[in-house]
């Protein structure tokens, strides 16, 4: 009996990716296998991967399926073997580790970081806007104007999706969400709970580094 939810648990989709020979780049993007993909357009999230390009969807029992040309069972099987889940061989390498943040947790971080990140972004707009004509322009009041739009769309956006769309337009604009963390720190805007989990934060905004 082939258990593909046990696989989907024991199984980090990204690192059997990469070991069967998928480059996946830091933002957890690889060029998709399901159709001619020249730049990668293929997420991995913790537990499936999903094609922004042509749609395909699928865990990593659909992946390995698709990049040997196997059965959804045969792959499975694969898998059992190369990841010693079967419990006859050895282990190649080590189950993945727990998720640190749940959905809703990391959700309400995404909130944390846009908010603070607007309150700056509107404070640099009135604190450090020019006052005489000809006065050169504080980096803050540039800051402001370059990305106080932006980032009040995306905190819109946000509050606008639905629970399902929420994980997926967080895991989608990661490296938007560690500019503004990397922004609130260097300017000090950073709140001290934020501080204090900062190791989850990187470990969840950034994924491992390939
Ligand atoms: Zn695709």
């Amino acid at each position: 009996m082939i258990d593909f939810e046990q696989i989907r648990q024991l199984v980090d989709i990204r690192q059997a990716a990469e070991m069967y020979g998928l480059e996946v780049n830091r933002a957890g993007m690889a060029r998709c296998i399901f159709h001619g993909d020249r730049n990668p357009s293929m997420k991995m999230y913790d537990d499936h991967f999903h094609c922004y390009a042509c749609g395909a969807h699928g865990d990593v029992t659909d992946l390995t399926a698709q990049m040997f040309g196997l059965t959804k069972n045969e792959a499975a099987d694969k898998l059992c073997a190369d990841f010693g889940i079967s419990g006859s061989s050895p282990p190649m390498i080590a189950p993945k580790r727990k998720r640190i943040l749940s959905g809703r947790e990391r959700v309400q971080r995404a909130f944390d970081v846009l908010t603070d990140y607007i309150v700056m972004l509107r404070e640099f707009r009135v604190m450090y806007a020019p006052t005489d004509q000809g006065e050169p322009l504080d980096s803050r009041f540039i800051l402001s104007l370059q990305q106080l739009d932006y980032a009040e769309y995306l905190w819109d956006e946000l509050l606008d999706s639905t629970e399902n769309e929420r994980a997926e337009f967080i895991s989608a604009n990661i490296p938007q969400f560690r500019r503004y963390y990397d922004s609130l720190k260097m300017y000090g805007h950073l709140r001290p709970s934020m501080q204090k989990t900062h190791t989850e934060r990187t470990e969840n905004y950034g994924r491992k580094a390939g």
